[in-house]
This record gives structure tokens, C-alpha cells and sequence, in this order.
């Protein structure tokens, strides 16, 4: 093992809360610090690839919360750093289901299975909540079973209900959302956090406090400070360590905590669901399905729920690429996971040909994600149980000793969420700072402690005039 590199403050992961934490702990003037980041680059779950000739978003695409009463920071922050958005509508969505002999639902059928969806999903969360309040069991309203009920229920859970109502991003920020579309891609608004207080030159990071390929794999904490050790066995010391790393890397073995946490925080950590979340990017030689608005998401209905259910043409974001997404969650998205790329390929041909017909080109390349499988994310992001008590989070994000927590996960009313994750860097930030003023407030109190009996000396011996 090297001998330990020493720094004040240890920051464990470079995503978006990591990378805001720094920045924040920096304009306070703790410039002493290290980022550990196990990766090849900052983001995290912001990431870009060159997929088709552009650059496709293959983590958090979307800027969820906008036109509302307080403005979202990454909004403000895009508009700051002129990221190019395009508006997502989905007010069409309901009627462009298709079926798999390729008839769109009439917008009839369709719009009534998504009101009775939508009224039978808050009826199960007001009995939830009663039968919460009296210690009972809910009762639950009919589970959806016809294909279209199937792929409404998943537009509805696995897209717009997945978190409890009223959602606290739109109620604070706004119910609309702007999907990123810029050739230099979402990250680059972590990058231009980074460029505010790590040395950068040419859209490089040159700052030797950032390590990047650095997995961290212990944490030992005591009551003086703590130690981070490496995959590649460096030894890194600090007063404070912060880790943001993701809630499917906490309930993971990656992190070893020496001693161990304690049982209320491993309890809340395993209590908080994952998401798995997958956009499959299909490169066709040219485009065969409707264009012009109202047409950019459309709807597959089977009688597999998930089973390649919410495509989006990507006509918008990139005119004239001739990409398609669709996007898996879940136990599908584990199942694609776990195949080849050949075989979601042909899955995903064969739905094409459900829907456009035989004679549809066969795409020209593919792209899946593998969220789940990555050992440096365990998922997309977290999920807390619809009913779910707010001391969960809070038990997650809470400091033990030296450690602090911070990440997407850790915040109260946007888990989940890129203003999220970055509001939970600031928040996590605040709190560590405070921490060290208390810190310092207790030494400079036992210095004067131990200094009494001396100054009390001097005063006798100072001679009275
Ligand atoms: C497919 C997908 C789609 C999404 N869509 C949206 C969207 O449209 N809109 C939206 O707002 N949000 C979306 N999100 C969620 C959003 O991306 C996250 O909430 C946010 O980026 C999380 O940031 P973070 O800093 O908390 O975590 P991360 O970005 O995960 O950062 C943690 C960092 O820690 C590093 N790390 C992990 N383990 C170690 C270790 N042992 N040692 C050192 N470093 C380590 C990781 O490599 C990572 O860089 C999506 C996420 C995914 C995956």
C-alpha cells in the first residue's frame, strides 16, 4: 500500500450531487478536498454516447418540472449554460396505442381506460393511506388485464405515477418537460459546475483533486477522522468523508463501512426500492412511422405488461437521425439486460412489425444501456415506497460520526431527479459546513479549557499598578 494522501474534505462519486456538493464546500473556502470518482468521467448518471451520428442521452435525458411557480435550477442552469431542449408533449399519448395487428385504439376507448386508470390509481392511494392511518390492509380496485389496460397502467406507474400525489416536483417547478437535445450533451452542465473550481483547460479537467478510475472499497470512520481506501489500494485520509454514490451502490457490497453502519441506517437503505430504467436506441436506414406533432411518443399494447410498451422517434431532439427509443423498466429492462443485443433487437423488430407492418427496414444498429448490471450504479434511481414515511429518507441521507450522505436519494421532496441530486449536493454541503463550524467551536473551547489554569496564572502574576 502507498503512504496516505491527506486532504480535509473526501467526496466519493463526481454525479451531479457530488460534483454540487464540491462546488458549494470550494465557494466556502474548504479547497482542500478530494474527489474519488470510479469511473473514467464526472456525470454519472448523466451520460452521453455517439449513437447514429449524434450524441444520444442514455441516463437523465429529461428536465422534469418546468413553467411552475419556483424555477427548477437545471433549468435555469441549461438556459445559463445554452444547452439546446426541445418540449416533450404528452397530451397524444393515449391515443396513439397501438395494438399488435397495428390498429390504433380509437381515441374513445382509449381515453376512457385512461381515466378509469388514473381514477382507480388514486383510489388505491387514498385506501392505502386510510387503511395506513387505521392499521389495516387495503383494499385494491381490479388489476388491469386487457393489453391496453396493461400499457396504460405502465405509462401511468412506470412513468407519471411512479411517485406519490401530489408530485413534489410539479407542484414546486411545473408539470412541463424539456427533453435535452445538444450535441455536447447534458453533461456538459456538470462539467461547467466542475470548470467553477477545478482547473480546466479545452473542456478537459486537469485538477489533480479530481481522481477519476478510482473505486472506492472501505470506509473506515473514528470518532479523529476517516480513511478511504481504493480498489488499487490507495490510501486516502480526511477530516470528512461525503458519499454520494447511488442507493442501488449502498445496498450493494461495492462499500465496505468499517465499523459497520448502524442498524437504523442499513434498515433505511434496504427499505428504498430501485428503479431500473432503460432507453434501447434503434438506428434505421430511414423513417417509416408517423411524423409531425402529436406523433413523437407512441404506445405498443401486449398482453405482457412492460413488454416494449413507450417508444419515442427522436425527430425532434435530432431531425433527420432516424432513431427510435423505447424504454423498458424494471424486470424487463433486467431481462434485456441479461440477453444479447441480437436478440432485443429482433424483439424489437418484431413489435415494429406489429405496429408499422413486414415491411419495415430492419434497423442498422442498436444500443442498450446496462444500468442494472453497471457495479457503479445498481439501477437508474430511487424509489420510495408510494406510502412512505419521510424519516426513511431522512435515515438514509443522515450523517454517521464523520460520514456524511448525499446523492438523488437523499432528498426529501426530489428523489429520482436530476434537481434532485443537485439540490441534495448543496443541502448535504450546508450541513457538512456546519458541522465544521461546531467542530471548531468545540476545539477552540477545550483549547481554552486546557488554557484557563495558564492565563489564570498570568493574571496572578501580572503586577497591579
Ligand atoms: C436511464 C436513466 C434515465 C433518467 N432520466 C432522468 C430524467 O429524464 N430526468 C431527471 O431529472 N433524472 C433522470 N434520471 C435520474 C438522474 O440521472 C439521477 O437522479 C442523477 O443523475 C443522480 O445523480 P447523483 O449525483 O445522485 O448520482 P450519480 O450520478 O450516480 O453519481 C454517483 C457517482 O458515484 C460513482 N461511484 C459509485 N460507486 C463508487 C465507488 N465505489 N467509488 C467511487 N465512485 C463511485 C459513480 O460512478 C457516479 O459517477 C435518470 C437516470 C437514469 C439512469
Amino acid at each position: 500500500m502507498e503512504s496516505p494522501s491527506r486532504s480535509f474534505v473526501i467526496i466519493v462519486g463526481a454525479g451531479v450531487s457530488g460534483i454540487s456538493a464540491a462546488k458549494l464546500l470550494a465557494e466556502n473556502g474548504v479547497k482542500d478536498l478530494v474527489i474519488l470518482e470510479a469511473s473514467n468521467c464526472i456525470g454519472g448518471r448523466i451520460r452521453k454516447e455517439n449513437f447514429g451520428g449524434v450524441s444520444v442521452e442514455l441516463g437523465a435525458g429529461w428536465i422534469v418540472g418546468v413553467g411552475g411557480k419556483e424555477s427548477n435550477p437545471i433549468w435555469e442552469l441549461v438556459a445559463e449554460y445554452g444547452l439546446r431542449t426541445c418540449f416533450s408533449d404528452y397530451t397524444n399519448v393515449p391515443y396513439n396505442i397501438y395494438d399488435r395487428s397495428g390498429k390504433i385504439f380509437s381515441s374513445g376507448i382509449a381515453a376512457d381506460s385512461y381515466k378509469k386508470a388514473v381514477d382507480s390509481a388514486i383510489r388505491n392511494l387514498t385506501n392505502q393511506e386510510e387503511a395506513d392511518r387505521e392499521g389495516n390492509s387495503s383494499k385494491t380496485t381490479e388489476p388491469p388485464s386487457s393489453p391496453l389496460e396493461l400499457a396504460i397502467d405502465f405509462i401511468l406507474h412506470d412513468f407519471e405515477m411512479a411517485e406519490a400525489v401530489p408530485i413534489s416536483t410539479f407542484t414546486a417547478f411545473g408539470e412541463r418537460e424539456f427533453l435535452v437535445a445538444d450535441e455536447r450533451g447534458f453533461d456538459y452542465l456538470v462539467y461547467k459546475m466542475a470548470e467553477d473550481f477545478l482547473l480546466t483547460s479545452e473542456g478537459k479537467i486537469l485538477d489533480t483533486r479530481l481522481k477519476l478510475n478510482h473505486v472506492v472499497r472501505e470506509i473506515e470512520h473514528r470518532g479523529s477522522g476517516v480513511r478511504v481506501i481504493t480498489e488499487d489500494d490507495c490510501i486516502y485520509e480526511a477530516n470528512y468523508v461525503l458519499v454520494s454514490v447511488s442507493i442501488g451502490v449502498l445496498q450493494s457490497n461495492l462499500v465496505a463501512f468499517h465499523p459497520p453502519l448502524p442498524r437504523w441506517k442499513l434498515e433505511a437503505i434496504e427499505k428504498c426500492d430501485v428503479t431500473v430504467y432503460t432507453k434501447i436506441f434503434l438506428k434505421f436506414p430511414y423513417q417509416f412511422w408517423p411524423s409531425g406533432p402529436g406523433n413523437e411518443f407512441f404506445i405498443y399494447a401486449h398482453d405482457q405488461r412492460g413488454y416494449y410498451t413507450f417508444w419515442q422517434q427522436m425527430e425532434n431532439a435530432y431531425p433527420g437521425s432516424d432513431i427510435l427509443v423505447v424504454t423498458l423498466t424494471n424486470g424487463e429492462s433486467k431481462r434485456v439486460e441479461a440477453q444479447s443485443d441480437e436478440d432485443t433487437l429482433r424483439e424489437a423488430m418484431e413489435v415494429l412489425k406489429d405496429m408499422f407492418g413486414p415491411n419495415i427496414p430492419d434497423a442498422t444498429d442498436i444500443l442498450v444501456p446496462r444500468w442494472w448490471n453497471n457495479r457503479f450504479q445498481r439501477g437508474s434511481y430511487s424509489n420510495y415506497p408510494v406510502i412512505s414515511n419521510l424519516q426513511v429518507v431522512r435515515d438514509v441521507k443522515a450523517p454517521v460520526g464523520r460520514i456524511f450522505f448525499t446523492g438523488e436519494h437523499t432528498s426529501e421532496r426530489f428523489s429520482g431527479y436530476v434537481h434532485g441530486a443537485y439540490l441534495a449536493g448543496i443541502n448535504s454541503s450546508k450541513e457538512l459546513l456546519e458541522e465544521m463550524r461546531k467542530d471548531n467551536k468545540r476545539k477552540n473551547k477545550s483549547q481554552s479549557r486546557v488554557l484557563e489554569p495558564l492565563s489564570a496564572l498570568t493574571e496572578c502574576n501580572i503586577p497591579r499598578q
